[in-house]
């Protein structure tokens, strides 16, 4: 049984040079390191711009003092420890600050970082009692850190209590695991079985699964997902659109035609956030659009159901069309309930790499005046 060792230190990489080692200590001093034999085993040691390098092993860019560190300002939404409460259907839990390997890019790096900010939820009774006392959260997304780097036992106490309150429909639990150590899927006959008895007639499990590059569709990586589908879970992909890694039309087209495939819907793409360190990782949010329109024309309807947005502490805001002299975007999900579908225009601004960029609002609809919309009961 094939376990691939975790490697956390990167002067244990052997595809790298002494001076790059050296070079790269600085930058593991400040973000951590963290992937396996599996995932390095990917990377094209010849090609210093690989993409699978760019994902997982650090850079100097990342020192650059660019961003801030909850870049979504996700702490304003927190409800109970380890717990948020956005978007009125779904309650988000952090219940791991550990993963598979550790994105470079990753928008909650802070949770790894040496000064720790502690955000999970170590135990989740009272964030159980919270979701207990709000009929109308139909979701839970189980995130972090990666919650399928918990123990299956650990999992299934969670998952099982969340799945006994009436009212929650599905649980989604976001991972990278299936792209950066599909073994731990493989080798787990309990983790299937768990998703088998927890995923009745009227309780999905979603997984989301993060494919950043077509060359993470390993074989072993479909097979991992083939095992949770035939126990009946969901899938669904998001990734963001990262340079170096996917900013060019044929490997998006391509990663999410490989996820049309293998029966995942493409989800979300993210627009980079403006994190700590990643200034070199995020495209321009108008290129960004034309990257993945041009992307579209290679894919199938099946493969092109994402919608491109922009995940700001106000909701989810897509980007939705450009034309010579206007960006229009639209709220897709919306922390209060007035900006839910509200439309709105911009001046094109190039250079703009988020939603605050934009100032130049030249018209705005909303499309609740009133009052709120009746939620449909399920
Ligand atoms: S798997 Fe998710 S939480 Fe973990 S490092 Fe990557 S982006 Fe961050």
């Amino acid at each position: 049984m094939y376990n691939p060792k975790y490697i956390t230190d990167i002067m244990k990489i052997s595809g790298l040079s002494s001076a790059e080692k050296e070079e790269l200590a600085k930058v593991q001093e400040k973000f951590a390191f963290r992937s396996n034999e599996y995932y390095l085993s990917l990377i094209n040691w010849d090609d210093p711009a690989d993409p699978i390098r760019k994902i997982v092993i650090p850079d100097s860019a990342e020192l650059e003092e660019w961003g801030r560190l909850d870049a979504s300002e996700e702490a304003k939404y927190v409800v109970e420890p380890g717990m948020e409460h956005k978007y009125e259907q779904t309650a988000l839990v952090l219940v791991s600050d550990m993963c598979a390997g550790f994105c470079r890019y990753c928008f909650r790096k802070r949770l790894f970082m040496d000064e720790g900010i502690r955000e999970i939820a170590r135990d989740i009774d009272a964030d159980l009692a919270y979701i207990s006392s709000h009929p109308e959260i139909t979701n839970v997304l189980l995130s972090g850190g990666d919650p399928l780097f918990l123990s299956t036992k650990q999992l299934k106490k969670i998952v099982s209590r969340i799945s006994n309150i009436k009212h929650i429909k599905i649980i989604r639990i976001g991972t990278k695991v299936p792209a950066y150590n599909p073994f731990r899927i493989i080798n787990d006959p309990h983790l299937p079985e768990m998703i088998r008895k927890t995923g009745r007639k009227d309780k999905e499990i979603y997984i989301i699964t993060q494919f950043d590059h077509p060359r993470e569709l390993t074989e072993p990586a479909i097979k991992a997902v083939n095992i949770l589908q035939e126990a009946g879970a969901v899938f669904a992909n998001q990734t963001p659109l990262l340079n170096g890694i996917n900013n060019d039309p044929d490997s998006i087209a391509e990663l999410f035609r490989k996820l049309s495939f293998a029966g995942i819907a493409p989800y979300y793409v993210f627009q980079c956030r403006p994190t700590l360190g990643n200034r070199h990782f995020v495209v321009p949010v108008e290129e960004a659009y034309f990257i993945l329109e041009q992307a579209k024309m290679g894919c199938s309807g099946l493969a092109k159901r994402f919608t491109f947005v922009m995940s700001h502490v106000s909701g989810k805001i897509a980007i939705v069309g450009i034309d010579d002299e206007r960006t229009y975007m639209k709220y897709h999900q919306a922390a209060e309930w007035k900006d839910i579908g509200k439309f709105m225009s911009f001046k094109r601004d190039p250079e703009a790499l988020w939603f605050d960029d934009y100032v130049d609002l030249l018209s705005e609809k909303r499309i609740f005046q009133e009052d709120k919309p009746p939620i449909p009961s399920s």
